[in-house]
């Protein structure tokens, strides 16, 4: 007799994982399935956790050489020792996707290693690595398969020299010259850390700008910063071919619109342009599972697919692919399928870039609010005006707060600084509250904090702000 569950969870990410949780919490009996040998999905294992693990060590090193002086700390010139950074970020890793195990027994919940199937509605085949099978029989799935890194055509990866996000985390030592191809959040961040560790980093975009997505004006100046760390930039340019050299590689670049083009010489390059939903082996056609497009699964409001009983969330679904994207989703289908009524607000999802300084955004751009037509308030404080930057040497940065021209309601709110991505959160819970730039801008901040440049760029959206 196939074992039988409420809800049976394909994936580990942190979609899957948290859905299984909270859904154990609502009194249901719980499976997941994963084919990895740890639990946690892209985010725990190569993705958010061993990068901030590396960004964080990498800011450190950066600091301990160029601003301990500046702070009157006299050391000795520090030295990179790279086993051990490697190490910190490994056990950074094994301990997260440990905690996973222990939140998965502690909540009852049923673990199948394996990689999950679907025959139909009702069903998961779970093939081990041993080639052994199992079935189980679930009133609900859930699909958390999250995504994979997008190929480049013509370019083929073997993540020692031409890299994705995976072997730019591990490697064995700094490259002399690393060339990231696509100036978004994978592009940046990594392309950071191996700057910080010595790499002369550049970056090729397609666009003419970096971080598409993101407000123009945060781009343009978060770009001049990055240059001013070292970073080159090619925008407006294309990759069309790499090929290994002796030791190195040779990459053939084309500006984007087509024209001559140039080699560069390079030791390692990261394809970091984007990221595509992961569905193989689940055997969706079998089950009848709609796929749009662009290989995601179609699912209505509620998180259902066109196939009663399925459902799918985080990655593998439309949407930013964000990790607490995919653990709110986790939730509210978790809650949908206790009969509670499980919503995702997708007008307030953070975002942030992990760099330094940290880039963070919530809600409406000012390029977004123009096309759609709203009438809108700019107000823009500088951390060069904020005693604490001060204090700290890390004045590079603004907030800017965006807020409708009529109500005052808060409609966006863009920080480049340090820390930006924890001060994003006074604006997201003001956002999911209605909240006007007034009520920001009357409530008390600790002084003296960065967070209180958040509520000088809310009193600048009115009566104008105290310290500039
Ligand atoms: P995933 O985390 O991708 O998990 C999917 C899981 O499903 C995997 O464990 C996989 O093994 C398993 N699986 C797939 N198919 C099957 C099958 N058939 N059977 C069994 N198991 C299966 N997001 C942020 O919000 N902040 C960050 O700082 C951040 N940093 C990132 C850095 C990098 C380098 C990368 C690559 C991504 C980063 N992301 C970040 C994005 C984030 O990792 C993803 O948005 C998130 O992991 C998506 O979660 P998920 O649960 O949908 O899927
Ligand atoms: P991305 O979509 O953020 O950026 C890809 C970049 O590559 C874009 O700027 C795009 O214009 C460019 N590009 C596309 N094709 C190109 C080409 N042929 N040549 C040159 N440039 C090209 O994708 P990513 O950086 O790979 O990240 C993937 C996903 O992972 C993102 O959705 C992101 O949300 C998520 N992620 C999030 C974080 C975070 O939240 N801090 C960190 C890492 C990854």
């Amino acid at each position: 007799m196939a074992e039988s569950f409420d809800v049976t969870i394909i994936g580990t990410g942190p979609g899957g994982y948290v859905c299984a949780v909270r859904a154990a919490q609502l009194g249901m009996k719980v499976a997941v399935v994963e084919k990895w040998a740890t639990f946690g999905g892209t985010c725990l294992n190569i993705g958010c956790i061993p990068s901030k693990a590396l960004l964080h060590a990498s800011e450190m090193f950066e600091e301990a050489t160029h601003l301990f002086p500046q702070l009157g700390i006299d050391i000795a010139e520090p030295r990179l020792n790279l086993t051990a950074m490697m190490a910190h970020k490994d056990d950074t890793v094994a301990s997260n996707t440990g905690g996973i195990e222990y939140l998965f027994k502690k909540n009852k919940i049923t673990a199948f290693r394996g990689t999950g199937a679907i025959p139909a509605a009702g069903k998961v085949f779970v093939t081990a690595e041993d080639g052994s099978a199992q079935e189980i029989e679930t009133r609900n799935i859930v699909i958390a398969t999250g995504s994979v890194s997008t190929d480049l055509p013509g370019i083929e990866i073997d993540e020692d020299k031409i890299v994705t996000s995976t072997g730019a985390l591990k490697f064995k030592k700094v490259p002399e010259n690393l060339l990231v191809i696509g100036a978004g959040v994978i592009g940046l961040e990594l392309g950071s850390v191996w700057a910080r560790l010595g790499s002369k980093v550049t970056v090729v975009e397609f666009l003419d700008r970096i971080l598409p997505g993101m407000d123009g004006e945060v781009s343009k100046q978060f770009q001049r910063m990055l240059q001013k760390q070292g970073i080159d930039f090619k925008l407006s340019t294309k990759v069309t071919g790499i090929e290994k050299t002796g030791g190195g590689l040779s990459v053939t670049l084309e500006p984007a619109q087509g024209g001559d083009a140039e080699t560069v010489a390079t030791d390692a390059a990261l394809v970091s342009i984007g990221r595509k939903p992961f569905t193989e082996g689940l055997g969706l056609a079998d089950a009848g599972v709609d796929l749009d497009d662009r290989g995601r699964v179609v699912t209505d409001a509620h998180y259902k697919t066109n196939v009663n009983g399925i459902y799918a969330i985080g990655d593998v679904v439309a949407g930013p692919m964000l990790a607490h994207k995919a653990e709110d989703e986790g939730i509210a289908v978790a809650e949908i399928l206790a009969g509670q009524a499980g919503h995702v607000n997708y007008g307030v999802i953070p975002s942030v870039v992990y760099t330094s300084p940290e880039v963070a955004s919530v809600g409406k751009t000012e390029e977004e609010l123009k096309a759609d037509g709203v009438a809108y308030k700019a107000s823009k404080f500088p951390f060069t005006a904020n005693g604490r930057a001060k204090a700290m040497l890390a004045t590079q940065g603004f907030v800017k707060i965006l807020a409708d021209k009529q109500t005052d309601r808060v409609l966006g709110c863009h920080i480049v600084g340090k820390n930006a991505g924890e001060m994003i959160h006074e604006a997201a819970v003001l956002m999911e509250f209605g909240g006007s730039a007034e009520d920001l801008a009357r409530t008390c901040h600790a002084h003296p904090t960065m967070s209180e440049a958040v509520r000088e760029a809310a009193l600048g959206a009115n009566d104008g702000p105290i310290h500039i």
